[in-house]
């Protein structure tokens, strides 16, 4: 039996006659740029974040970076990002011309550690830029403190962890604005590229609208030299119909996560746990052990797929050869990147299925003990 790592065709499947009634609706429309589906989607997730506003973009990159700039942030200015991201939280920073500053995580949440934070920050520093990492929220309110002492912005990437919430509060505006992805395989996914930034800040989503539309309010009227980033309204219309299922496929991805963790507590794996004042939506399970690579192979062998988030920290990256950091420099980041290893967790994986890798691990870890 093949348990994959990720399977996106069932929950399309589920959803058939609801997303091609949707998408239909945008065909048959002959609208195909902004108009009604981007706004009604963009209301209705604005509402389910409990934010003033949304944005809708092209990506998740593009929801980062238009945010920064819309902040003003450019050349000369510092942004504090975690030494443990996917690249793109540094790319929307480097991007816009600012210099990245690498903080390292707390190893119990891998999010960014609050009390690292006033060390890293000089008189160039003009934002944070938590990532709420694998669904599990970063600590706000402490990363806020240290923001309004020193009157900088806070600008979250949420790209995995739709419908999180932080000390009982979904996210969406708990900083200054927050960066989502909608990649097909994130927590709340479309059927392509898209994304969209939630904010209170009213100025700030007139801001980003213009940068993502051509700095244009009214056609052919550039009141500033914009970017093409637009959320799609046929990526808008299914979105529309998957954030109705959104909190129950959050639920099962709890669930799983309770058993995994259940199952695996102290047998020789470190395994994420959750601070009492956040509530994760697991976009990954991530478990960690110095035999990392003897257990991924251990289980391709039995049929169940994995994946590593991330092998390489962005300081390590070709990509960022030029800023000069070396092996060493980020000690926790290049750890976690040593030792991490996601689990087989999305909606549409069965406790059956679970209970097929839970097996795999504990046979891997029996046969160590022999
Ligand atoms: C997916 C992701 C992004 C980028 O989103 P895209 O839509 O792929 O551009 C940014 N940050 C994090 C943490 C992500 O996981």
């Amino acid at each position: 039996m093949q348990i994959p790592f990720l399977e996106l065709k069932s929950a399309y499947r589920a959803l058939k006659s609801e997303i091609d009634e949707a998408v239909h609706r945008v065909l048959d429309s002959g609208w195909y740029i902004l108009g009604e589906e981007v706004s009604d989607f963009e209301n209705a997730f604005a509402e389910y974040c409990g934010a003033s506003h949304c944005v809708g973009v092209g990506n998740g990159l593009d929801a980062l970076r238009l945010a920064l700039m819309a902040m003003g942030i450019g050349p000369g200015d510092e942004v504090i990002v975690p030494s443990n991201t996917y690249i793109a939280t540094w790319l929307a920073v480097t991007q816009c011309g600012a210099t990245v500053v690498p903080v390292e995580p707390c190893e119990s949440t891998h999010t960014i550690d609050p009390s690292r934070l006033r060390s890293a920050i000089t008189s160039r520093t003009r934002a944070i830029l938590p990532v709420h990492l694998y669904g599990h929220p970063a600590d706000m309110d402490r990363i806020l403190a240290v923001a309004n002492d020193h009157g900088i912005k806070v600008l979250e990437d949420g790209a995995q962890a739709h419908g999180a919430r932080y000390k009982g509060e979904r996210l969406g505006a708990h900083g200054d604005a927050v960066a989502w992805s909608f990649f097909p395989g994130k927590n709340l996914g479309a059927m392509g590229d898209a994304g969209a930034v939630t904010t209170n800040d009213a100025g700030l989503a007139e801001r980003i609208r213009l940068l993502g539309n051509y700095g244009s309010r009214e056609k052919y009227v550039n009141a500033i030299a914009g970017f093409n980033s637009r959320l799609d309204p046929i990526q808008a219309a299914i979105l529309k119909v998957k954030l109705k299922h959104l909190d129950k496929w959050n639920e099962h991805r709890r669930e799983l996560a309770k058993r995994y963790r259940e199952a695996f507590f102290d047998h020789g794996l470190i395994v994420p746990s959750e601070a009492e004042w956040a509530e994760s939506v697991w976009h990954l399970f991530v478990v960690r052990t110095s035999l990392r690579g003897r257990l991924q192979e251990h289980l391709a062998d039995a049929g169940i797929g994995t994946l590593i988030h991330y092998p390489i920290p962005p300081h390590l990256q070709a990509a960022y050869a030029g800023l000069g950091f070396s092996g060493g420099t980020f000690p926790i980041a290049e750890k976690l990147a040593r030792e991490v290893l996601s689990l087989p967790l999305f909606p549409n994986l069965a406790l059956s299925q679970q209970d097929i890798v839970i097996a795999e691990v504990f046979r891997f870890l029996n046969d160590l003990g022999d």
